[in-house]
């Protein structure tokens, strides 16, 4: 039996999209961990440690693929590069799945590619364990993500500021389009390029939209309500460069990605993000600037883009509206409104201011208003939590069952940072308990289990992370 039923549409799509390639020779691949749910769903029958490790490192390729790296191009932090592409990842193959869902599987990590720049195109342990927890965290949350499948160690040791163990991570997408996809063949002015591609993702992500025009107000509803998930979160993606940006509306990159534990609005963790372009709160304008990217670039699909222009622009200036509607309704359901409007924005953001003055855990303070477990302990002035609690509970008494609202909305746990480096540590002598005993904590996060407690509990001054790297 074949290993997957490969069957990849993209290699129909003009030869300058992508080139053939074929991952490096990893000297020793080893299994870390495989998600059999996710692989059973994919049609993967594949069980034996070794068959999956060579096929994970990219040492065999699984017959039917066809292995290549995608070219694209993305502003990152505001500046244009006009060509990056993957330069440490290979796309093996779609997969049409037993239900008939295509979907791209992607090593991160397997070597040069003709888009490496002067990248040698791996990946250390540390970005593929983080990605692995992270994105499943998020598929298990509710939030539309790639999804983590496999993740190898493979021998070789690479060279960051240190020697590093060498690992690939195989990630499932619906697709690897961005919007840096399209501005790669905007910049260029390859029309044909840009209509092919233009034709390509309408057909594999939004088969109901006729024009550029509707499949761009799609990726608006689907990356507004995106972003809403990310912040209910105390998510921050870290990255939010056009080329991290997907067209079919799910998390893609979790570079320096972390979770927020106080919580204030300019949280960052980035170490490259000197201005906090992409810190908590900016999130919701950076989507609307990245969609503003798109839109210049698929507006040039029209016939007359000129006398377009202001209906394009319209929907670009509604976005920052539609971001707070959806922002309001997030945070409603976390205190337990059923359908939070922007008469309730005053108590939402009520709550959050006093969050960020009295320092309260981001997961824990929602996680307490919903159990009712002395919420105010959270605040380090907790009279700040209970002016606020006296017009909640009056706002609460409008609600029919504000407590199914908020248990649905607010997690037990979130990976945090530091568990999330405890786990990575750990996996760097070998030991991968602590990845598996997070991983399968926040597989389910939202149910109460006492035997994790301890990963609720925020970080010390002692064991803080409190930077985070680009993945490379
Ligand atoms: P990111 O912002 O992490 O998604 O990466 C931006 C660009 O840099 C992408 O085109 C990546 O493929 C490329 N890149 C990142 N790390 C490496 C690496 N180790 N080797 C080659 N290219 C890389
Ligand atoms: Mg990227």
């Amino acid at each position: 039996m074949p290993f997957a039923n490969f069957d990849t549409s993209y290699q129909s799509l003009p030869e300058r999209f992508y080139t053939r390639q074929m991952a490096a020779h990893a000297p020793a691949p080893k299994l870390i961990v495989f998600n059999e749910t996710l692989a059973s769903t994919l049609g993967i029958d594949a069980h034996d440690p070794e068959v999956l490790a060579r096929v994970f490192s990219g040492n065999e390729v699984p017959e039917g693929a066809t292995p290549m790296a995608q070219v694209y191009a993305g502003h990152q932090f505001g500046n244009f590069s006009p060509q990056l592409g993957d330069g440490r990842a290979l796309l093996i193959g779609e997969i049409v799945t037993p239900t008939g869902a295509r979907l791209d599987l992607q090593l991160k990590g397997s070597g040069r590619t003709p888009y490496s720049r002067s990248g040698d195109g791996k990946a250390w342990l540390g970005p593929v364990l983080r990605e692995y927890l992270l994105s499943e965290f998020m598929h298990a949350a509710g939030v539309p993500t790639t999804r983590a499948l496999a993740a190898v160690t493979t021998g070789e040791t690479v060279l960051r500021e240190r020697p590093l163990p060498g690992a690939i991570l195989t990630r499932v997408a619906s697709s690897h389009i961005r919007v840096g996809s399209f501005e790669y063949f905007a910049a260029r002015r390859d029309f044909d390029g840009l209509r092919a591609l233009y034709t390509y993702t309408r057909d594999r992500h939004y088969p109901g939209s006729k024009t550029p025009f509707e499949m761009l107000s799609e990726v608006i509803t689907r990356q507004v309500s995106l972003v809403a998930k990310w912040m209910g979160l105390g998510f921050i993606h870290g990255v939010m460069n056009t080329d991290n940006t997907t067209l079919s509306g799910e998390t893609i990159d979790y570079g320096p990605a972390a979770f927020m534990e106080a919580y204030h609005p300019d949280t960052l963790y980035s170490s490259i993000d000197q201005f906090g372009r992409y810190a908590f709160s900016n999130q919701s304008k950076i989507i609307v600037w990245n969609i503003a990217q798109l839109a210049s670039a698929l507006l040039a699909l029209e016939d007359n883009p000129e006398a377009e222009l202001p209906k394009w622009q319209a929907l670009i200036e509604a976005m920052p509206a539609q971001m707070e509607a959806a922002r309001v309704k997030t945070f409603g359901r976390k205190i337990g409104l059923s359908a939070a409007t922007s008469e309730d924005a005053a108590l939402i953001d009520g709550l959050l201011a006093a969050m960020a003055k009295g320092q309260a855990d981001f997961t824990n303070t929602f996680h307490a208003l919903t159990k009712n477990a002395k919420p105010r302990d959270q605040f380090l002035e907790p009279r700040l939590f209970d002016e606020w609690q006296i017009t909640w509970q009056k706002r609460l008494s409008q609600e029919a069952d504000p407590i199914a609202c908020m248990e649905a909305a607010n997690p037990y746990l979130v990976p945090r940072n530091h568990r999330v480096e405890e786990a990575i540590q750990a996996g760097k002598v070998g030991d991968y308990g602590p990845f598996h005993r997070l991983l399968k904590a926040i597989c389910a996060p939202y149910s109460e289990a006492q035997e994790f407690a301890d990963l609720t509990t925020p970080a010390t001054d002692e064991n803080a992370v409190r930077q985070t790297f680009c993945g490379t």
